[in-house]
């Protein structure tokens, strides 16, 4: 079985890296994408738990990009090989971008009324301390019943705490990824504001390697519209089950099928 979308705690999962292939392990995964937002930490601290299992890594990552001012991920795979310093550093760039960002979501939420510290969201995210510790924490103080409502009342994008972070648009990600030898995938592209169809034109020309048409949140209507459009336009197909651990308890490993063979088609 292979799931090429996942996520340790180096990112915003709740299982370290060795727990993270343990998991996988058990559930009978043999090829394993980790696809943290944002950094490697989790795929390079993965490799010794996962060379003792036999279980096989995809190094990969998931972006944050802007398309059409609106946040898309952008998966990318098999960045273990050219111009890979360059593509580090970029990412460690976006890492600055990330924080400078959480600087002034602290004081947006504090404006707001909220008992709230950087110092408290990374001790629960480190390096890569995003919204969903900040969601975290307003419910644990009781503000918001669950995590649904601290991003609908306060922290997505249309919603009132809302900060303005820099990101790399879809075009240039995807750019960056190819120049390090990588393929470039959409991800969850249901999750992606605007019309998928009408928008593929643009996104394949600026580049776009593959689409990931397996995925927890899409219904098998979802994916069958995602395969048509990647055999139209010519795309590959990733899939994955996007397992974030404890905090997302409903996606587990072996919840999602993906097909085997879509990892000899990237592969080619
Ligand atoms: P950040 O990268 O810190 O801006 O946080 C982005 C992450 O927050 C995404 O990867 C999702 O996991 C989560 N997220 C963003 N918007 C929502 C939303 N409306 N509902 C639930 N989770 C969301
Ligand atoms: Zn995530
Ligand atoms: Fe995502
Ligand atoms: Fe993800």
């Amino acid at each position: 079985m292979i799931d090429l979308h996942s996520h340790t705690n180096e990112s915003d999962g709740t299982c370290s890296p060795a727990q993270l292939v343990a998991e996988a392990h058990r559930a009978g995964v043999t090829i394993l994408g980790i696809t943290d937002h944002d950094t490697f930490k989790g795929y390079d601290q993965a490799l010794p738990a996962a060379a003792e299992a036999g279980l096989e890594l995809v190094c990969g990552i998931e972006l944050s990009t802007k398309l059409h001012g609106h946040s898309a991920h952008l998966l990318g795979y098999f960045l273990g090989h050219r111009n890979l310093d360059e593509f580090r550093t970029w990412v460690t760039g976006q890492q600055a971008e990330r924080r400078d960002r959480n600087v002034r979501l602290v004081v947006r939420l504090q404006e707001l009324g909220f008992d709230v510290t950087l110092a408290e969201a990374e001790a629960r995210g480190r390096g890569m301390t995003g919204r969903p510790h900040f969601a975290q924490i307003l419910v644990e103080k009781g503000y918001v019943a669950n995590l649904r409502q601290a991003f609908d009342d306060y922290l997505d994008e249309s919603a009132k705490g809302y900060v303005f972070r820099r990101e790399p648009q879809f075009a240039e990600a995807v750019a960056r990824i190819r120049a390090a030898g990588g393929i470039a995938s959409l991800a969850h592209p249901v999750r992606v504001k605007g019309d998928i169809p009408a928008l593929m034109p643009e996104l394949c020309q600026s580049g776009l390697n593959a689409i990931e048409a397996y995925h927890s949140d899409h219904t098998p209507q979802d994916t069958q519209l995602y395969l048509g459009l990647a055999s139209h336009y010519g795309l590959r197909v990733t899939g994955g089950s996007d397992y974030h651990g404890a905090i997302k308890p409903n996606v587990t490993f072996g919840s999602l099928r993906v097909p085997d063979d879509l990892l000899d088609q990237l592969r080619a």
